[in-house]
C-alpha cells in the first residue's frame, strides 16, 4: 500500500520510507532506507538484493564469485537441508537463479 508522501515499507526495519529517503539496488527490487543500507550492509534482505541487483548485470565470470559470496553471507549448507530451504527461500531461490545462469 501507498500512503501519500511515503514511498513503500522499507524491507529492514519495516517502518515507512517518506519520499526521497528511499534506496533500491535494482528497479524491481525491494526497498529500503538510505540509512537502513549504510547503517547495516550485511542485513538479510539488505545483502540479498545487493547480490541480486549485481546478479542482474553478472557477466559469466563473475556468477562464481556472486554464488561464494551468497553461501558465505548466508551459511548455506554443503548439502541440500529442506529446514535451511524452508527457513532462507528467498535466499536458495536467488542462490539456484545464479547457479543456473550459470550452466547456460
Ligand atoms: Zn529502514
Amino acid at each position: 500500500m501507498i500512503i501519500d508522501g511515503y514511498e513503500g515499507i522499507c524491507t529492514g526495519c519495516f517502518e515507512p520510507i517518506k519520499n526521497g529517503d528511499g534506496f533500491k539496488f535494482r528497479e524491481s527490487g525491494r526497498s529500503f532506507h538510505k540509512w537502513c543500507v549504510e547503517s547495516n550492509p550485511n542485513g538479510y534482505y539488505i545483502k540479498l538484493e545487493e547480490i541480486e541487483g549485481r546478479f542482474e548485470t553478472a557477466s559469466q565470470e563473475e556468477l562464481p564469485r556472486l554464488m561464494t559470496e551468497l553461501e558465505q553471507a548466508y551459511s548455506i549448507p554443503m548439502l541440500n537441508n529442506e529446514v535451511f530451504n524452508r527457513d532462507n527461500e528467498d535466499v536458495i531461490k536467488l542462490y539456484r537463479r545464479i547457479s543456473s545462469a550459470r550452466e547456460l
